[in-house]
Parts: structure tokens; C-alpha cells; sequence
């Protein structure tokens, strides 16, 4: 079958220097600069805008500050003025509607000034500002209107370049004429179909020869559709092949205990035990996880659920289930405090039933831990509650059957390893906890290989958290409200933000804000409790610990109390300077208040100016606490690559799909990957032929692929 080999090595692996107009230098200029190398790399940067060539703004009706614009008209003047680093080349354009505007331009004088004529036509494209009631563009692309291709002209790729790349000839223009090179050099045989056929019909996809030609230099808007849709869904379609299959793969090879039984320790605590009523999602969850226990395969399932959504109670039960198949579980979680809080709650919950709860951390030493270490391996704790130092390699389990991450994005994933080969002959079972939502497209790739609970639903009883924005000159309001909180036994948390690069300023600045509050909530009256990221963590836990007790009122901090801690008679948070705070961050900290029957208060204080953006952050917070809502608004505001969570996942670095907006076509993809998978599970068929191929291909290229398999 296989094809006679025209050239072993495959085109697309080419150097870049294989065509023509392009030296070393200038190949090497690519790789450093946009990490293109080969002809592949090349085809498959995509262009990032098109200029429909054939459309002009007037000036006379440009409005500044909309984004950029194209006009075609005479350069009037062009002179050098200033001097030092003020020194700019300044020309004029005018076109038919009479009104003119200003070129300018700060780097390359010089030779700008020889490359251009004046009295020639020009057509001028980048964004309109205005300085002093006149409109300018910086540093505008131009090109010489009777020079512009006539060709197929009306849509023109735009790609992204540097500054470096515009000055040896590799700008937009050079770039598009390397495209139209390459294609010289392409056969039809060199970009197969990969899709099967019967896909391609039936979701009408363009054929990906084509797709590729027309993402590049598409001849109208309706061909550069049918392009940008194809290669969509290719993208999410073999990443998502990839994932799943992956997933087959540990499946077959990854057996686990199989926990047939759910006994009488379960049933126990269900009947006698539980201090309330599950609510429907956690009931849901606790059955998926059920039959993901019974199957003989290794359960590797993130579940999803809200602050305060009672993921711990679902942890437990599912601990238990292991218990009574005569298993041993962990659940760890990143901080000491948050890990004590679950032995105190768990201790709590099993009181009275035949289960040995033991606490384990890195600051239990000596006698204490070699003692718990011991009873461990022996079999007689039952479930181990602790921090990242249940992964060391010296703590042994006899049987270890379930291990339970908390907050689990704070984990790495090679410490997620570390579990696999906690136990022998299988690996435990791992459940990964977040309160992080992910937006449902995010979470399908980064976590694609993973089962995915969701806990949709909150406990009965809880009383919405109300949502205020305040500006900072409004802050003596807020301390009165502070005040009211107190005076009804209730406590507060104030919270500044610290930014690594500036947190010397930040701590100075939160150093200054605690004269400020003792001078606003003088002692005795009021106690403060202050915690940072810089202080030693058993200064820090004492502190918590006093706000907990309630000895003191309020608690300020930096962003160290994000993660789950729980007082549930603080009922009114403060956040300063909120725009410099992420949308997640934001919901995450709220989430800390909220937490019992009183109706709790969360006030965003911020400046006058703020951006666009921070309009949006803050708007979204007043407007819900949905966190799956807020999650949607951050992937959109940010993109994808900056959503907690997963940054690790590295999937996520996509040439044209985009998870804000692309989630139909990424369900439509998921789903014909797993139809294909369920059917051919190892691609056997000839129809799947090509499309294994070059899956194995394509993922080679992918960045961070690895660190998932
Ligand atoms: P998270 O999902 O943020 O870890 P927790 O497990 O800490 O949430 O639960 C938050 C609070 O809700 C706890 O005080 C817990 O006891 C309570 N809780 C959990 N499930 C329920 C339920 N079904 N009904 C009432 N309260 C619940
Ligand atoms: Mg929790």
C-alpha cells in the first residue's frame, strides 16, 4: 500500500531556507523570532487579520481611538522634526474627502524618509489617535498605491511580526510573499486529507489542501469561512483524538482495585452520621464516582465544584468506600491550615465510628510523625489527612485504595505522579478536587483525558452574597459598614493585593493600611490580625487561628487566605484596589464570606480610572456568583492561556481555534472522536488510516504534550 517515497524526507519538514528569497540569515531571523523553521511551521502560522484592500476609510469620517483603519491617499509633506529623543519623521496624507492626517514616525528615520515620495499615492493602514484635536498614526503600514497586487487582492493576510522582521524585509508584505512561494512549491500530495471521509460530507468540510491555501490568500469571505472552520476543527478535532485516546490507552493498561461492595461503614454514616441531606449534585457525583470505583480500572476524575459547594463531604464518602473494601485513603490538600480544617471536620464527622483519623505535615517531626508513620504502614489508620507531605516517598501505606486531591491546581503535575507509585500492584485511585471553575470548552482540553464531575449546586439555606463597587474616596463608607458588621458580633476581612514584581511596595503599602485601620479601629475595642505571603508559615497559622477563635475582628491580608479557609461568622469582605485582582482570584477570595446563615457583604473598593477591562471584571462580580458564570467572562476577557488551573496543561496554545467562542464546533469534534474511538479504538480501519498517521505526527509538535501521557 505504502506510496512509492517521491522524497523521503516529507516537505513540510523543509528548512525554510529551501525557498527562495530566504538566505540563512534570514531563516534564522524566523526562528528566533516567531520560532518558524521549517516550510510546516511556516504553512501552518496562520494569519491573524485580513485587509480587504479593496475597502477605504474616508478621513473626514474616521473617529480616533476605533481601531485601525485603511485609506488610500496623496502624501502632502513629510519632514523631520525635533530633535534627541523627540525626533520624528511627520508626514501628511490627504485623500479625495479633503481631509488629511498625520504619519509619524519615531525609529528609521532615516531611511523612511528616502523610501518615501511625496506627492505619490499611498495606501496607509494602522490605528487612528488624536493628539491635540488632530488625527495621527504611528508608525502606519504603507505601501505605494499603484503597486498594491491587483491579483486576488481583496483579501490580504496580515501576519504578526517584529520589529526586527519589518527591518530586513520580512514584514507583512515580505511575508505574504513567502506564503505565495511556498504554495509554488506545494503538491496536492503534500497536504493529504487527514479527516475521515465520511466527516468530511457529512459536517461539509472544506477539503484541507484547499482550507490551508485559502487561510493564507482566500479569495472572497465566504471561501476564508469555510477555510477558518475546516481548520478548526481539525485542531480541536486530532487534539481531542489525542486525548482520548490517551485516556483508552490507560485504560486498558492501568488496571485498578475494583471496590465492589459499598458496606456498612458507608451505610453507616449515610444512615446515622450525615448532619444533613446531600443536595442532588453531590448525591449525582458520589454515583459517578461509585461506578468509576467498581469497574477494575484507575479512576483519575477532577470534580469541579464552587466555594463552599461541599465537595469535603463528598471526598469522605468516597474515603469511606474504600474503607469498606478494606482499603486505606488519603486526602491531601496545599496548606497546613486548610489540611488541619479537614482533619477537624472529618475527626468531627466519623466521631463515634470505628475509624482512625490521623494528621500528617511536614511540621510533625520526630516521635509524633515516626509513630504515625508506623501505625500507617501497619494498617491501623484508616484515612490520612495532610499536606504535599503525604507524597514523600517516606510515608507508606499498607493498602493504600483512594487518594484525594484538594485544590488540586496547586498541585503539580508531577507530584500527581508521585501517587501513581504509591502502591502496589495497582496505583490508588485518584480524585483531584477544584474550586476553580473551568468553563466547560477549557476544561474538555486541558483536562480532556480526565473524568469530569460536576457539583452545580450549592447546600439549601445559604444567603446570597451582596456585591457592591465603591471608589476609593468613598473607603470612610466603607469602614462605617465594617463597624455595623462588628457591632453585630460578625468579623471582616480586608484584603490588599501583592504582586510578586512589586511586593516590597505592596507589603510597604499593606503596612501603611494597618496604621491606618488601628488609627480607624483603635485597641482595645478592636483587635486586627494581619497576615502576608512573607511571613513564616507558623506565624501566619497562629494569626488565622486568632481570627478564627474570633479574638480579633478583622483580618487583613494579601491573597494568602484565597484558598478554602473557613470562618463562617466572617460576613463582610473588603477588597482593595479590586482591578488589580483577576477575575477568578476575585471569586475565589468572595467565596471565603458567605459562609454561614448571615447574609454577608462584599465591597469593591477601587480607583476612579479604571480600564475597560476592570469595567468588565467588576461589573461581572457585582452582577453573580456563579462561578462557572464568572469563569465564561474570564476566558473571554483573558483568553485561554491565563485561566487558573490550567496553565500547566499546555494544550491550550491553539494556531486557530479559540476556546472563548469555538465551543460548538469543540463539542461536534468531541464527540466524533469518541464515536471513532468507541468503534476502532486503535484505528485499524483503512478509513482511519491517514488520521493515525498524523496524529502521531502532530502531537510531536505540540509543547508540554508530554507532561500530560
Ligand atoms: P468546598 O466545596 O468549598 O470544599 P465544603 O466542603 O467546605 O465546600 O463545604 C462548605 C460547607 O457546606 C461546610 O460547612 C459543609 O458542612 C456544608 N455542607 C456541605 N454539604 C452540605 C449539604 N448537602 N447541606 C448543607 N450543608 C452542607
Ligand atoms: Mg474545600
Amino acid at each position: 500500500m505504502s506510496s512509492p517515497d517521491r522524497n523521503k524526507v516529507d516537505i513540510l519538514d523543509r528548512s525554510v531556507a529551501y525557498l527562495k528569497g530566504i538566505g540563512p540569515a534570514k531563516a534564522n531571523l524566523l526562528a528566533e523570532e516567531l520560532n518558524i523553521h521549517s516550510l510546516g511551521d511556516l504553512l501552518h502560522a496562520y494569519p491573524f487579520r485580513y485587509v480587504d484592500r479593496t475597502k477605504f476609510h474616508r478621513i473626514i469620517d474616521i473617529i480616533p481611538n476605533e481601531g485601525a483603519v485603511q485609506i488610500k491617499g496623496k502624501l502632502k509633506a513629510l519632514n523631520v522634526k525635533g530633535a534627541g529623543r523627540a525626533m520624528r519623521l511627520v508626514g501628511r496624507i490627504r485623500d479625495d474627502s479633503g481631509a488629511s492626517l498625520e504619519l509619524v514616525w519615531f525609529r528609521g528615520i532615516n531611511v523612511l524618509q528616502n523610501m518615501f515620495v511625496v506627492g505619490e499615492e499611498y495606501i496607509v493602514y494602522g490605528p487612528v489617535q488624536e493628539f491635540n484635536s488632530r488625527l495621527s498614526i504611528t508608525h502606519p503600514e504603507m505601501e505605494l498605491a499603484r503597486q498594491a497586487p491587483t491579483e486576488v487582492a481583496t483579501f490580504e493576510p496580515v501576519y504578526s511580526s517584529t520589529e526586527k522582521l519589518n527591518r530586513r524585509g520580512l514584514d507583512p508584505r515580505g511575508r505574504r510573499k513567502l506564503i505565495r512561494a511556498l504554495f509554488l512549491e506545494l503538491k496536492q500530495a503534500d497536504l493529504p486529507e487527514i479527516i475521515p471521509a465520511y466527516l468530511m460530507q457529512e459536517l461539509r468540510l472544506m477539503a484541507r489542501g484547499p482550507a490551508l491555501r485559502a487561510i493564507h490568500l482566500p479569495g472572497n469571505q465566504a471561501e476564508l469561512d469555510g477555510a477558518r472552520r475546516r481548520l478548526k476543527f481539525e485542531e480541536l478535532f486530532l487534539l481531542q483524538m489525542r486525548l482520548l485516546q490517551l485516556k483508552v490507552v490507560r485504560e486498558e493498561q492501568v488496571a485498578g482495585y475494583s471496590f465492589g461492595s459499598i458496606g456498612s461503614i458507608f451505610n453507616e454514616f449515610f444512615q446515622t452520621k450525615l448532619p444533613f441531606e446531600l443536595t442532588g449534585a453531590q448525591k449525582r457525583v458520589l454515583k459517578e464516582i461509585r461506578a468509576d470505583l467498581g469497574r477494575g480500572i484507575q479512576m483519575n476524575r477532577l470534580l469541579q465544584g464552587d466555594v463552599g459547594s461541599g465537595k469535603t463531604m463528598v471526598g469522605l464518602m468516597s474515603m469511606l468506600m474504600a474503607l469498606d473494601n478494606g482499603f486505606q485513603a488519603c486526602m491531601m490538600a496545599p496548606t497546613e491550615i486548610l489540611a488541619y480544617q479537614h482533619y477537624e471536620s472529618i475527626t468531627e464527622y466519623v466521631e463515634g465510628m470505628d475509624i482512625t483519623v490521623a494528621f500528617l505535615s511536614g511540621s510533625i517531626k520526630g516521635k509524633a510523625r515516626k509513630a504515625i508513620l508506623e501505625r500507617l504502614l501497619a494498617g491501623e489508620i484508616d484515612i490520612l489527612l495532610g499536606t504535599h507531605a503525604l507524597i514523600e516517598p517516606w510515608v507508606e501505606f499498607k493498602n493504600l485504595g483512594l487518594a484525594i486531591i484538594d485544590e488540586q491546581h496547586r498541585f503539580g503535575v508531577k507530584q500527581r505522579a508521585k501517587l501513581w507509585v504509591k502502591n502496589k500492584p495497582y496505583p490508588p485511585h485518584v480524585l483531584l478536587m477544584t474550586a476553580t471553575p473551568i468553563p466547560r470548552t477549557l476544561a474538555m482540553t486541558a483536562y480532556g483525558d480526565l473524568d469530569v464531575s460536576v457539583i452545580d449546586e450549592l447546600p439549601p439555606g445559604r444567603t446570597p452574597i451582596q456585591t457592591v463597587h465603591f471608589t476609593e474616596h468613598r473607603r470612610q463608607r466603607v469602614f462605617g459598614r465594617i463597624r455595623e458588621e462588628i457591632a453585630k458580633g460578625r468579623q471582616a476581612y480586608i484584603v490588599y493585593p501583592l504582586i510578586e514584581e512589586n511586593e516590597k511596595l505592596d507589603l510597604l503599602a499593606l503596612e501603611e493600611a494597618y496604621d491606618e485601620m488601628r488609627d480607624k479601629f483603635p485597641p482595645p475595642e478592636y483587635q486586627i490580625s494581619i497576615v502576608h505571603g512573607k511571613m513564616k508559615p507558623s506565624v501566619k497559622d497562629a494569626e488565622m487561628q486568632r481570627f478564627k477563635n474570633k479574638e480579633t475582628h478583622i483580618m487583613m491580608a494579601t491573597t494568602v487566605i484565597e484558598v478554602g479557609v473557613n470562618v463562617p461568622n466572617a460576613t463582610i469582605m473588603v477588597i482593595v484596589h479590586t482591578e488589580r485582582f483577576g477575575l477568578s482570584q476575585l471569586h475565589q477570595l468572595r467565596g471565603r464570606v458567605g459562609r454561614g446563615a448571615e447574609e454577608s457583604y462584599c465591597i469593591l473598593l477601587s480607583s476612579v480610572k479604571l480600564s475597560k477591562e476592570s469595567k468588565e471584571r467588576i461589573k461581572t462580580m457585582v452582577d453573580t456568583t456563579d462561578g462557572f458564570k464568572i469563569a465564561e467572562a474570564d476566558l473571554r476577557l483573558r483568553g485561554p492561556g491565563m485561566i487558573d488551573g490550567t496553565q500547566q496543561s499546555g494544550l491550550l496554545q491553539m494556531r486557530i481555534a479559540d476556546l472563548a467562542n469555538d465551543g460548538r464546533i469543540l463539542s461536534v469534534a468531541r464527540d466524533r472522536a469518541k464515536d471513532i474511538l468507541e468503534t476502532d479504538p486503535r484505528l485499524e480501519k483503512p478509513e482511519h488510516q491517514t488520521l493515525k498517521i498524523h496524529l502521531d505526527r502532530y502531537m510531536k509538535g505540540i509543547t508540554g504534550w508530554g507532561r500530560i501521557s
